[in-house]
Protein backbone atom coordinates (compact mmCIF):
# COMPACT_ATOMS: atom_id res chain seq x y z
CA UNK A 1 0.00 0.00 0.00
CA UNK A 2 0.98 3.66 -0.92
CA UNK A 3 1.78 5.88 2.17
CA UNK A 4 -0.81 7.81 3.50
CA UNK A 5 0.47 11.75 2.71
CA UNK A 6 -0.66 12.76 6.13
CA UNK A 7 1.55 11.20 7.70
CA UNK A 8 4.44 13.22 6.23
CA UNK A 9 5.15 16.11 8.35
CA UNK A 10 5.41 19.75 6.04
CA UNK A 11 8.82 19.40 6.47
CA UNK A 12 9.17 16.20 5.21
CA UNK A 13 6.80 17.03 2.56
CA UNK A 14 8.82 19.99 1.24
CA UNK A 15 12.15 17.78 0.92
CA UNK A 16 10.47 15.00 -0.61
CA UNK A 17 9.08 17.65 -3.43
CA UNK A 18 12.58 19.53 -3.08
CA UNK A 19 14.29 16.43 -4.27
CA UNK A 20 12.19 15.82 -7.17
CA UNK A 21 13.02 19.25 -8.44
CA UNK A 22 9.69 20.92 -7.68
CA UNK A 23 9.28 24.20 -6.46
CA UNK A 24 8.91 24.08 -2.17
CA UNK A 25 5.95 26.51 -2.36
CA UNK A 26 3.77 23.78 -4.06
CA UNK A 27 3.96 21.93 -0.80
CA UNK A 28 1.72 24.94 1.16
CA UNK A 29 -0.53 24.54 -2.13
CA UNK A 30 -1.13 20.77 -1.56
CA UNK A 31 -1.64 20.75 2.54
CA UNK A 32 -3.83 23.33 1.74
CA UNK A 33 -5.88 21.49 -0.20
CA UNK A 34 -5.85 18.59 1.92
CA UNK A 35 -6.20 20.46 5.23
CA UNK A 36 -8.60 23.29 4.14
CA UNK A 37 -10.71 21.89 1.36
CA UNK A 38 -10.21 18.56 2.57
CA UNK A 39 -9.89 16.84 -0.88
CA UNK A 40 -9.60 13.73 -1.23
CA UNK A 41 -7.88 13.06 -4.52
CA UNK A 42 -4.88 14.57 -5.74
CA UNK A 43 -7.29 15.16 -9.26
CA UNK A 44 -8.73 17.66 -7.06
CA UNK A 45 -6.14 20.16 -6.64
CA UNK A 46 -6.42 22.09 -9.59
CA UNK A 47 -3.92 24.41 -9.03
CA UNK A 48 -1.01 21.98 -9.35
CA UNK A 49 0.01 20.95 -13.09
CA UNK A 50 -1.27 17.64 -14.52
CA UNK A 51 2.17 15.93 -13.79
CA UNK A 52 2.75 16.70 -10.31
CA UNK A 53 -0.82 15.52 -9.23
CA UNK A 54 0.08 12.04 -11.27
CA UNK A 55 3.22 11.93 -9.09
CA UNK A 56 1.72 12.86 -6.34
CA UNK A 57 -0.79 10.23 -6.71
CA UNK A 58 1.63 7.42 -7.73
CA UNK A 59 3.91 8.09 -4.85
CA UNK A 60 1.27 8.72 -2.19
CA UNK A 61 -2.72 7.62 -1.06
CA UNK A 62 -5.09 10.21 0.68
CA UNK A 63 -6.18 7.52 3.57
CA UNK A 64 -9.94 8.64 4.89
CA UNK A 65 -11.37 7.21 8.19
CA UNK A 66 -14.74 5.07 7.43
CA UNK A 67 -17.46 6.21 9.67
CA UNK A 68 -18.38 2.77 11.05
CA UNK A 69 -20.96 4.30 13.10
CA UNK A 70 -22.88 7.90 14.21
CA UNK A 71 -24.96 8.53 17.42
CA UNK A 72 -26.61 11.28 18.13
CA UNK A 73 -27.71 12.14 21.89
CA UNK A 74 -30.34 14.19 22.70
CA UNK A 75 -28.03 16.92 24.08
CA UNK A 76 -27.21 17.70 20.82
CA UNK A 77 -23.47 15.06 21.36
CA UNK A 78 -22.73 13.05 18.48
CA UNK A 79 -20.11 9.94 19.10
CA UNK A 80 -18.75 9.27 15.60
CA UNK A 81 -16.77 4.99 15.57
CA UNK A 82 -14.48 4.97 12.94
CA UNK A 83 -12.65 2.26 11.65
CA UNK A 84 -9.05 1.82 10.55
CA UNK A 85 -7.64 0.56 8.04
CA UNK A 86 -6.17 -2.68 10.25
CA UNK A 87 -9.42 -3.45 11.95
CA UNK A 88 -8.86 -1.42 14.49
CA UNK A 89 -11.61 0.96 15.71
CA UNK A 90 -11.79 4.10 18.09
CA UNK A 91 -14.06 7.36 19.14
CA UNK A 92 -14.41 10.87 18.61
CA UNK A 93 -16.93 13.14 20.05
CA UNK A 94 -18.64 16.34 18.86
CA UNK A 95 -19.83 18.35 21.13
CA UNK A 96 -22.00 21.53 20.29
CA UNK A 97 -22.30 24.37 23.24
CA UNK A 98 -23.46 27.93 22.84
CA UNK A 99 -20.69 29.59 21.60
CA UNK A 100 -18.33 27.11 20.56
CA UNK A 101 -17.96 23.55 18.74
CA UNK A 102 -15.36 21.06 20.85
CA UNK A 103 -14.04 17.66 19.07
CA UNK A 104 -12.75 15.34 21.54
CA UNK A 105 -10.22 13.45 19.70
CA UNK A 106 -8.42 9.93 20.22
CA UNK A 107 -4.69 9.18 20.48
CA UNK A 108 -4.25 5.55 20.63
CA UNK A 109 -6.72 2.54 19.76
CA UNK A 110 -6.89 1.20 23.87
CA UNK A 111 -4.72 2.75 25.94
CA UNK A 112 -1.75 1.02 28.23
CA UNK A 113 -2.13 3.25 31.62
CA UNK A 114 -4.45 0.80 33.01
CA UNK A 115 -6.59 3.67 35.49
CA UNK A 116 -8.82 1.85 37.93
CA UNK A 117 -12.27 3.73 36.55
CA UNK A 118 -11.35 3.86 32.64
CA UNK A 119 -13.08 1.99 30.01
CA UNK A 120 -10.28 2.16 27.66
CA UNK A 121 -7.90 0.91 30.12
CA UNK A 122 -10.10 -2.76 29.91
CA UNK A 123 -8.97 -2.66 26.12
CA UNK A 124 -5.40 -2.40 27.05
CA UNK A 125 -3.35 -0.61 24.86
CA UNK A 126 -3.86 -1.89 20.44
CA UNK A 127 -1.71 0.26 19.26
CA UNK A 128 -0.29 3.87 18.94
CA UNK A 129 -2.73 6.16 16.22
CA UNK A 130 -0.27 7.68 13.67
CA UNK A 131 -0.58 11.69 13.04
CA UNK A 132 -2.81 10.89 9.93
CA UNK A 133 -5.41 9.36 11.89
CA UNK A 134 -5.57 11.63 14.62
CA UNK A 135 -5.98 14.47 12.64
CA UNK A 136 -8.59 12.62 10.10
CA UNK A 137 -10.80 12.44 13.08
CA UNK A 138 -10.77 15.98 12.76
CA UNK A 139 -11.28 15.96 8.37
CA UNK A 140 -13.80 13.38 8.86
CA UNK A 141 -15.69 15.21 11.87
CA UNK A 142 -15.54 18.48 9.66
CA UNK A 143 -17.37 16.83 6.74
CA UNK A 144 -20.31 15.90 8.34
CA UNK A 145 -21.06 20.01 9.29
CA UNK A 146 -23.28 21.51 7.54
CA UNK A 147 -20.96 25.14 5.61
CA UNK A 148 -21.20 27.48 8.72
CA UNK A 149 -20.14 24.87 11.30
CA UNK A 150 -17.02 25.19 12.47
CA UNK A 151 -14.98 23.19 14.88
CA UNK A 152 -13.83 25.38 17.15
CA UNK A 153 -12.08 23.87 19.59
CA UNK A 154 -9.78 20.20 20.23
CA UNK A 155 -9.49 18.35 23.19
CA UNK A 156 -6.86 15.31 23.30
CA UNK A 157 -9.82 13.46 25.75
CA UNK A 158 -10.66 10.29 23.54
CA UNK A 159 -9.46 7.18 24.03
CA UNK A 160 -5.50 6.59 24.68
CA UNK A 161 -2.79 8.41 26.41
CA UNK A 162 -1.10 11.64 23.97
CA UNK A 163 2.19 12.08 25.87
CA UNK A 164 2.75 8.05 25.28
CA UNK A 165 2.16 8.36 21.80
CA UNK A 166 4.17 11.77 21.56
CA UNK A 167 5.47 11.89 18.07
CA UNK A 168 2.12 11.20 16.22
CA UNK A 169 0.57 13.60 18.40
CA UNK A 170 2.59 16.41 17.98
CA UNK A 171 2.41 15.66 14.02
CA UNK A 172 -1.25 15.88 14.68
CA UNK A 173 -0.80 18.96 16.42
CA UNK A 174 0.66 20.80 13.52
CA UNK A 175 -1.59 20.00 11.15
CA UNK A 176 -4.33 21.06 13.77
CA UNK A 177 -2.58 24.37 15.00
CA UNK A 178 -1.06 25.96 11.46
CA UNK A 179 -3.04 28.72 10.68
CA UNK A 180 -1.51 29.52 7.06
CA UNK A 181 -1.52 25.59 5.32
CA UNK A 182 -3.38 23.56 8.45
CA UNK A 183 -6.64 23.21 9.48
CA UNK A 184 -6.18 26.95 11.22
CA UNK A 185 -7.70 26.23 14.64
CA UNK A 186 -5.38 28.56 17.48
CA UNK A 187 -3.54 26.69 20.10
CA UNK A 188 -5.06 28.43 22.74
CA UNK A 189 -8.39 26.77 21.65
CA UNK A 190 -6.65 23.10 21.82
CA UNK A 191 -6.16 20.60 24.91
CA UNK A 192 -4.13 17.77 25.88
CA UNK A 193 -5.03 15.71 29.05
CA UNK A 194 -2.73 13.35 30.31
CA UNK A 195 -2.14 10.91 33.00
CA UNK A 196 0.75 13.22 34.34
CA UNK A 197 4.04 11.36 31.81
CA UNK A 198 6.77 14.32 33.12
CA UNK A 199 9.18 14.47 31.29
CA UNK A 200 6.79 14.41 27.81
CA UNK A 201 4.80 17.29 29.91
CA UNK A 202 8.30 19.10 29.94
CA UNK A 203 8.84 18.60 25.81
CA UNK A 204 5.57 19.65 25.27
CA UNK A 205 4.93 22.55 27.04
CA UNK A 206 8.59 23.47 25.22
CA UNK A 207 7.70 22.51 21.83
CA UNK A 208 3.84 23.77 21.73
CA UNK A 209 1.56 26.60 23.14
CA UNK A 210 -1.36 24.15 23.79
CA UNK A 211 -3.11 24.29 27.43
CA UNK A 212 -2.46 21.41 29.57
CA UNK A 213 -4.85 19.23 31.50
CA UNK A 214 -3.56 17.02 33.98
CA UNK A 215 -5.50 13.87 35.31
CA UNK A 216 -4.99 14.11 38.71
CA UNK A 217 -7.87 11.78 40.54
CA UNK A 218 -6.50 12.36 44.00
CA UNK A 219 -5.13 14.41 46.25
CA UNK A 220 -2.22 11.93 47.80
CA UNK A 221 0.45 8.82 46.52
CA UNK A 222 -1.55 6.53 48.72
CA UNK A 223 -4.77 6.35 46.71
CA UNK A 224 -3.47 7.89 43.33
CA UNK A 225 -1.44 5.13 43.00
CA UNK A 226 -3.91 2.84 43.68
CA UNK A 227 -6.11 4.27 41.38
CA UNK A 228 -3.54 5.39 38.54
CA UNK A 229 -0.75 3.12 38.39
CA UNK A 230 1.41 5.53 36.28
CA UNK A 231 2.08 7.45 40.10
CA UNK A 232 4.42 4.45 40.86
CA UNK A 233 6.92 6.02 38.04
CA UNK A 234 6.20 9.75 38.61
CA UNK A 235 4.43 10.13 41.64
CA UNK A 236 2.84 13.40 43.39
CA UNK A 237 5.50 15.16 44.29
CA UNK A 238 7.41 14.71 40.68
CA UNK A 239 4.49 15.78 39.00
CA UNK A 240 3.45 18.93 41.11
CA UNK A 241 7.12 20.20 41.03
CA UNK A 242 7.20 20.17 37.10
CA UNK A 243 3.68 21.83 37.01
CA UNK A 244 5.16 24.65 39.30
CA UNK A 245 8.10 25.05 37.13
CA UNK A 246 6.67 25.24 33.80
CA UNK A 247 7.12 28.13 31.89
CA UNK A 248 2.94 29.03 32.06
CA UNK A 249 2.12 32.64 30.48
CA UNK A 250 0.69 34.97 32.51
CA UNK A 251 -2.80 34.63 33.14
CA UNK A 252 -3.03 30.95 31.67
CA UNK A 253 -3.52 28.26 33.93
CA UNK A 254 -2.92 24.13 34.36
CA UNK A 255 -6.64 22.33 34.42
CA UNK A 256 -6.42 19.92 36.83
CA UNK A 257 -8.87 17.11 36.12
CA UNK A 258 -10.47 15.10 39.19
CA UNK A 259 -12.75 12.39 38.51
CA UNK A 260 -15.48 12.33 41.50
CA UNK A 261 -15.73 8.63 42.54
CA UNK A 262 -18.09 7.78 45.45
CA UNK A 263 -16.88 7.67 49.00
CA UNK A 264 -13.11 6.95 47.48
CA UNK A 265 -11.64 10.28 47.00
CA UNK A 266 -14.76 12.68 47.77
CA UNK A 267 -14.39 13.47 51.19
CA UNK A 268 -13.55 17.05 52.56
CA UNK A 269 -10.33 15.88 53.94
CA UNK A 270 -9.82 14.76 50.29
CA UNK A 271 -10.89 18.07 48.88
CA UNK A 272 -8.89 19.92 51.49
CA UNK A 273 -5.63 17.75 50.65
CA UNK A 274 -6.70 18.99 47.04
CA UNK A 275 -6.37 22.45 47.69
CA UNK A 276 -2.78 22.29 49.83
CA UNK A 277 -1.44 20.64 46.79
CA UNK A 278 -2.69 23.33 44.48
CA UNK A 279 -0.98 25.90 45.93
CA UNK A 280 1.16 28.17 44.11
CA UNK A 281 0.43 26.76 40.98
CA UNK A 282 -1.77 28.79 38.80
CA UNK A 283 -4.47 26.36 38.57
CA UNK A 284 -7.96 25.35 37.87
CA UNK A 285 -9.63 21.59 38.90
CA UNK A 286 -12.22 20.36 36.57
CA UNK A 287 -14.77 17.94 38.62
CA UNK A 288 -15.94 15.01 36.70
CA UNK A 289 -18.39 13.14 38.49
CA UNK A 290 -17.67 9.67 37.65
CA UNK A 291 -19.62 8.00 34.37
CA UNK A 292 -20.31 4.47 35.11
CA UNK A 293 -19.89 1.97 33.07
CA UNK A 294 -20.40 -2.19 33.15
CA UNK A 295 -16.77 -2.78 33.18
CA UNK A 296 -16.50 -0.66 36.64
CA UNK A 297 -17.55 -0.86 40.47
CA UNK A 298 -17.10 2.56 41.19
CA UNK A 299 -20.27 5.08 41.39
CA UNK A 300 -21.03 8.55 40.84
CA UNK A 301 -21.41 10.61 44.07
CA UNK A 302 -24.82 12.31 44.68
CA UNK A 303 -25.42 15.55 43.78
CA UNK A 304 -25.27 16.87 47.75
CA UNK A 305 -21.81 15.26 48.12
CA UNK A 306 -20.56 16.66 44.97
CA UNK A 307 -21.56 20.17 45.99
CA UNK A 308 -20.09 19.15 49.37
CA UNK A 309 -16.62 18.92 47.74
CA UNK A 310 -17.13 21.59 45.35
CA UNK A 311 -17.35 24.51 48.67
CA UNK A 312 -14.58 22.70 50.34
CA UNK A 313 -12.66 24.03 47.19
CA UNK A 314 -13.90 27.24 46.63
CA UNK A 315 -13.67 27.87 50.29
CA UNK A 316 -9.75 27.24 49.94
CA UNK A 317 -10.14 29.33 47.09
CA UNK A 318 -9.59 27.07 44.44
CA UNK A 319 -10.98 27.41 40.76
CA UNK A 320 -13.37 24.82 40.28
CA UNK A 321 -15.67 23.79 37.15
CA UNK A 322 -18.16 20.65 37.44
CA UNK A 323 -18.15 18.98 34.02
CA UNK A 324 -21.56 18.08 33.50
CA UNK A 325 -22.11 14.87 31.17
CA UNK A 326 -22.68 14.94 28.13
CA UNK A 327 -24.14 12.79 25.67
CA UNK A 328 -24.21 9.89 28.18
CA UNK A 329 -26.92 8.24 26.76
CA UNK A 330 -25.02 7.63 23.88
CA UNK A 331 -21.98 5.99 25.46
CA UNK A 332 -20.00 9.00 24.67
CA UNK A 333 -19.68 10.97 28.27
CA UNK A 334 -15.53 10.89 30.05
CA UNK A 335 -14.37 7.74 30.13
CA UNK A 336 -17.12 5.65 28.45
CA UNK A 337 -15.59 6.00 25.11
CA UNK A 338 -15.09 2.25 24.36
CA UNK A 339 -18.61 0.23 23.46
CA UNK A 340 -18.18 -1.07 20.66
CA UNK A 341 -14.28 -1.74 21.09
CA UNK A 342 -15.32 -3.62 24.07
CA UNK A 343 -17.65 -5.79 22.33
CA UNK A 344 -14.97 -6.74 19.77
CA UNK A 345 -12.70 -6.96 22.38
CA UNK A 346 -15.03 -9.88 24.25
CA UNK A 347 -15.51 -11.22 20.68
CA UNK A 348 -12.23 -11.95 20.05
CA UNK A 349 -11.84 -13.76 23.27
CA UNK A 350 -15.16 -15.75 22.33
CA UNK A 351 -16.49 -13.71 25.40
CA UNK A 352 -20.32 -13.30 24.93
CA UNK A 353 -21.60 -9.56 24.28
CA UNK A 354 -22.93 -8.85 27.21
CA UNK A 355 -23.45 -4.97 26.58
N1 LIG B 1 -5.11 9.68 28.89
C1 LIG B 1 -5.55 11.03 29.10
C2 LIG B 1 -6.81 11.38 28.33
C3 LIG B 1 -7.93 10.40 28.56
S1 LIG B 1 -9.52 10.65 29.08
C4 LIG B 1 -5.76 11.29 30.58
O1 LIG B 1 -5.82 10.34 31.32
O2 LIG B 1 -5.83 12.44 30.96
C5 LIG B 1 -9.94 12.20 29.66
C6 LIG B 1 -10.37 12.21 31.14
O3 LIG B 1 -11.49 11.36 31.44
C7 LIG B 1 -9.25 11.77 32.07
O4 LIG B 1 -9.16 12.69 33.14
C8 LIG B 1 -9.77 10.44 32.58
O5 LIG B 1 -9.20 10.08 33.82
C9 LIG B 1 -11.25 10.71 32.68
N2 LIG B 1 -12.08 9.51 32.79
C10 LIG B 1 -11.79 8.24 32.44
N3 LIG B 1 -12.81 7.42 32.73
C11 LIG B 1 -13.78 8.17 33.28
C12 LIG B 1 -15.10 7.90 33.76
N4 LIG B 1 -15.63 6.68 33.69
N5 LIG B 1 -15.82 8.92 34.24
C13 LIG B 1 -15.32 10.18 34.25
N6 LIG B 1 -14.09 10.51 33.79
C14 LIG B 1 -13.33 9.51 33.32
Amino acid sequence: MKPNIKDLSFKEFVAFLVERKHPSYRARQVWQWLFQKRVTSFDEMTNLSRPLRDELAAAFSIGRLKIERRAESRDGTIKFLFGLADGESIESVLIPEAHRLTLCVSTQAGCGLGCAFCATAVLGLKRNLTGSEIVDQVLEASRTLTDERRITHIVLMGMGEPLANYEHTLRALEFITDGDWGIGISPRRVTLSTVGLVPQINKLMEETRVNLAVSLHAPNDELRGQLMPVNRKYPLKQLMDCCRALPLPRRKRITFEYVLLRGVNDSESHARQLAALLRGIPSKVNIIPFNPHPQSKFTRPTDEEIARFQNVLHDEGVQINVRRPRGDDIQAACGQLQGEAIKEARREKGVAAAI
